[in-house]
């Protein structure tokens, strides 16, 4: 019984191949783009994929590559703990923390990053002049950001490079 079934199995697999197209398709493949350096930051910096504004994204390109230049000052990954937020996430984010949110926040642009900084050697080195300028960078106060550091690529009203938010 056992023979009978394994020359069964043996004939129905020989069949399905004789029958299955043997060549494979002769159709040219559609190049994948090639992916650019920085594609993994900015899908860490809109991780819930949000459909951007053309001023959002332009400034989440920007601001990966702002990520990729900072990185170059540190030995270790700088983690990303927030980029993109909507409207309605940045108010949830503020109401639960029992705080009044603040209007215009660069995160709601596209515009800023947190990064994690539990010892504040982000904050150290990235809050340096020179650095703050050879990047193009505005940082909240540290005394603002406990164990993060905020980074952001547009100005805040005040113009200056770290600000209290
Ligand atoms: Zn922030």
């Amino acid at each position: 019984m056992r023979f009978i079934l394994a020359m069964l199995d043996i004939l129905v697999k020989g069949i399905s191949y004789l029958l299955l197209p043997s060549k494979p398709s002769s159709k040219p493949l559609i190049p994948l783009p090639p992916s650019r350096p920085q594609d993994w930051v900015i899908r860490k910096l809109n991780s819930k994929n949000y459909a951007l504004s053309q001023t959002a994204q332009a400034n989440i390109e920007k601001l990966a590559l702002t990520y990729l230049n900072i990185s170059s000052l540190f030995k270790n990954p700088l983690r990303i703990t927030s980029g993109y937020r909507s409207q309605d996430e940045q108010i949830d984010l503020y109401r639960r923390m029992g705080k009044r949110p603040p209007l215009g926040s660069a995160h709601c642009f596209g515009a800023a990053m947190d990064i994690l900084d539990e010892d504040g050697s982000v904050f150290a080195t990235l809050s340096k002049p020179e650095n703050l300028i050879r990047f193009g960078i505005y940082l909240e106060a540290k005394s603002a950001t406990p164990n993060w550091c905020h980074v952001q690529i547009t100005p805040p009203k005040s113009g200056k490079r770290i600000f209290i938010p």
